[in-house]
């Protein structure tokens, strides 16, 4: 007798190449580790796009943001490595003041024609707070505007930015979009055999988390909470728009 499948989303086979946009440099450890690191291990290739490079992270850890640049630079690439991600693009817009404008909109659409991705990941720019702690940050609902514009239309439609085409670089066409954040996922990600590596990933973020000792807590309550949503122990929860 067969044995039942895990539940949860299980990405096709053919959908290898993954892009995923953020505003920050932890910001994908803190969302969407767990799915990325599942899809690494499963051989598809991953790259982490950083809109900025996260200067104004001063915290109790970090008071000064002295030289933070090249220091998140680096702590970047190791929760990259950590998480299986092959390659980082820093796009080094101003971190804190970001807005969608059609400059970002062409920056993330020379990367989504380049790096080609089957699957983009981002934020949901809809989301304006989270319950009645957390007012979403502006710079991540920049990105999660500008990055959803530049997959559709920007990325698969050669008449905008025709600059783009003066580097070579052709129209190329999403097939599906991952949000992440959204108030009303309808796509769960089993996340329980790489819950620990996202813990390990985001402790690579020492100036934001300090030592880290929360970490391990706070990302399995999230995990329990979309788990608890989606019918599975550990997960992470999406919106998935399916392009194609
Ligand atoms: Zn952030």
């Amino acid at each position: 007798m067969a044995r039942a499948r895990p539940g949860g989303h299980v990405l096709a086979a053919t959908l290898r190449r993954i892009l995923c946009i953020a505003a920050h440099p932890d910001d994908n450890e803190f969302t969407i580790g767990g799915t990325v690191a599942r899809w690494a291990r499963e051989g598809r290739h991953v790259t982490f796009c950083l809109v900025t490079t996260g200067g104004a992270g001063i915290n109790e850890h970090t008071p000064s943001n002295e030289n933070l640049i090249p220091i998140r630079e680096r702590e970047s690439r190791a929760a990259a490595r950590i998480l299986g991600v092959k390659e980082l693009v820093f796009l080094g817009y101003a971190d804190g003041t970001l807005e969608p404008t059609l400059a970002m909109r062409r920056d993330l659409t020379r990367v989504v024609r380049r790096v080609r991705p089957d699957v983009v990941l981002c934020g949901d720019p809809t989301v304006r707070y989270y319950g009645n702690e957390y007012l979403n940050h502006p710079d991540h609902r920049a990105v999660a505007d500008a990055a959803l514009d530049a997959v559709f239309p920007s990325s698969e439609t050669g008449a905008i930015f025709p600059e783009l085409l003066a580097e070579g670089l052709q129209p190329h066409k999403v097939k599906q979009v991952f949000i992440g954040g959204s108030l009303a996922p309808d796509t769960f990600v089993d996340i329980a055999a790489t819950l620990a590596t996202k813990c390990r990933a985001l402790k690579a973020h020492r100036s934001q988390v300090g030592a880290g000792k929360w970490v391990d807590q706070l990302l399995k309550s999230w995990a329990l909470r979309d788990g608890q949503r989606g019918g599975l122990r550990y997960a992470e929860a999406f919106k998935r728009m399916v392009l194609g």
